[in-house]
């Protein structure tokens, strides 16, 4: 496994290789979620490339990129385990530039839901992903269903900006208990995790009721904001694969988003029926 951070380096090694790139951008602090975009990408592609960047554009004044988890060390062999050829450790110092042209999140789907609780947040992401994409040029790249409304936006961009590089989006992996796996979750309390568990039980909860043919948004999310009581809530919204607001639940083009606080940590849940 080779292990790059240049990267004028890494593009001139991939290019050399002349295959098929599978590439994982993730934040580190590795967890099954992460490997099984991994996995995905192994199947996939002849290459398949990790990059572990903890970006600071996309993180708010105020927010946890000091204390945001670093594991080098253990994300190296998490990554060799499951067959990563390349790591991309780039610095803050070698991926941007001062005074740097930037590409901004769109005006409404960029700001609502997790764009209203941190206006900003994704264009610091969507300006990293384009670097990493640029850099990389991936045949494929991987990303969690888990940050719903960050792939939509990625989506859009790539179509937006006439990218060339396939999109796969991948199934969130959980824990036993339901618990969406992420890299936050290590700083719950085993109480402030117990109170986390509500996140996805209100998650199941409504896909539930959508089986039992209740398709009425107020109703459900009524339903889901009573057992989500009394986590602070950042938002229950039921919106279209589009992301844009609806009354009526309709199966195969539906996503449930949750953003709850526990103890401090923010998180994130969804479902897409
Ligand atoms: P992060 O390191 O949190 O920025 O995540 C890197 C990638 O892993 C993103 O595409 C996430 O959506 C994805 N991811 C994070 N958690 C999960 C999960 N529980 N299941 C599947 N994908 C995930």
């Amino acid at each position: 496994m080779k292990i790059i951070s240049e990267p004028q380096e890494l593009k001139a090694y991939l290019k050399e290789q002349n295959k098929t790139i599978g590439y994982v951008p993730t934040m580190g602090a590795l967890h099954e979620g992460h490997i099984e975009l991994i996995k995905n990408a192994r199947k996939e592609n002849e290459l398949v490339v990790v990059s572990i960047f903890v970006n600071p554009t996309q993180f708010l004044k105020g927010e946890d990129l000091d204390k945001y988890p670093r594991r080098d060390e253990a994300d190296k062999k998490i990554c060799e385990l499951a067959g990563v050829d390349v790591i991309f450790f780039p610095t803050k110092e070698n991926i941007y530039f001062e005074d740097e042209v930037k590409i901004e999140a769109p005006e409404v789907r960029g700001y609502v839901l997790e764009g209203a609780t941190r206006p900003g947040h994704f264009s610091g992401v969507l300006r990293i992903v384009m670097k990493l994409l640029n850099i990389v040029n991936p045949t494929r790249a991987y990303f969690g269903k888990k940050d719903a409304q960050q792939l939509n936006l990625i989506q859009l961009m790539v179509r937006h900006y006439y990218m060339d590089v396939e999109i796969v989006p991948i199934n969130t992996v959980r824990e036993a208990d339901g618990l969406a796996r992420s890299s936050r979750n290590i700083y719950l309390t085993s109480e402030q995790r117990k109170e986390a568990l509500k996140i996805s039980a209100s998650l199941y909860a409504a896909s539930k009721m959508i089986s039992k043919k209740e398709f009425d948004v107020q109703t459900i999310k009524e339903e889901m904001l009573k057992i989500l009581e009394p986590l602070e809530i950042g938002y229950v919204e039921i919106v279209n694969r589009e992301f844009k607001p609806i009354n009526d639940v309709e199966v195969g083009n539906t996503i449930i988003l949750v953003e709850a606080v526990a103890g401090t940590t923010r998180l994130l849940d969804n479902i897409w029926l």
